[in-house]
């Protein structure tokens, strides 16, 4: 199947899913135009000494809450089956088999996380699998790369969104700068904030907040139900009705 336009892909553990991953997408869709971007959940994210708290299922879950409302972003779920680490370069890979070229796909990450390109599995031919997208996350400038990456500066470009590249532009993959200002929010700070039982009001959006609350996710102590009323009384009282 031959694919056209450009596709962004934002992969990441999501525990969980907050305004900075939002931001972030919306800043390297601006900048290179794309036409769609793809929220990955990692089922088990290589670069880390600790699994994620929250369950995969979990997270996918506040990835398609956190953009429900939001046109274009879609949840993709193709990290959460197989076994071992979720590779980025395994991925591209399913994408290609799926009809995108190198030059149509946009693997997005923040500053922090492409500063470590170079421990990713398959560095360095990853980088001619897609374009990157890195964009500045909060004391951590994209443009810093270039100084700390001087090995890649020569393939690093700047995108912003008053002039995306064109397709012409964009044939050979690139690592494209993004200097966005993101909201500064980290997953780490909103973990550590719900198992204190202190606000994550304004980290996340609404429904990923109620989510993690809900479920008591990351240590949060759970409200218990009301047993006097509420939507779930008034439902039980129709089943019992119903059925007896
Ligand atoms: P943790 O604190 O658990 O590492 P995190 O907030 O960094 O969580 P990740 O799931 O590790 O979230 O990040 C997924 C991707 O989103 C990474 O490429 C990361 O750099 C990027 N990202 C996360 N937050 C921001 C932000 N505020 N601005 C820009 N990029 C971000
Ligand atoms: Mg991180």
């Amino acid at each position: 199947m031959t694919r056209t336009g450009r596709i962004g892909l934002l992969g990441g553990t999501f525990d969980p899913f907050h305004h900075g991953h939002l931001a972030a997408a919306l800043a390297a869709d601006a900048a290179l135009g794309l036409d769609a971007v793809h929220l990955i959940p990692a089922r088990i994210p290589p670069h880390r000494t600790s699994q994620p708290s929250a369950s995969p299922e979990h997270r996918f879950a506040m990835v398609a809450l956190g953009i429900a409302e939001t046109p274009g972003v879609l949840a993709d779920d193709r990290e959460l089956h197989g076994d071992g680490p979720s590779y980025t370069s395994h991925t591209l890979a399913t994408y290609a088999a799926q009809g995108w070229q190198a030059s149509q796909m946009f693997f997005i990450t923040g500053a922090d996380a492409f500063a470590e390109i170079a421990t990713w599995h398959e560095y360095p031919a990853i980088l001619t699998r897609a374009h990157f997208v890195v964009v500045s996350r909060p004391g951590r400038d994209a443009a810093s790369l270039r100084d700390q990456l001087p090995a890649l500066a020569s393939r690093m470009r700047v995108a912003e969104a008053a002039a995306p590249p064109s397709p012409a532009e964009t044939t050979q993959p690139a690592v494209w700068l993004v200097h966005a200002k993101t909201p500064s929010v980290s997953a780490t700070a909103i973990r550590l904030a719900a198992a204190d039982n202190r606000a994550i009001t304004g980290m996340t959006p609404p429904l990923v907040e109620q989510h993690i609350v809900r479920h008591g996710l990351y240590g949060r102590a759970l409200v218990s139900p009301s047993p006097a009323a509420g939507p779930l009384k008034a439902a039980s009282e129709l089943h019992a009705q119903e059925h007896g």
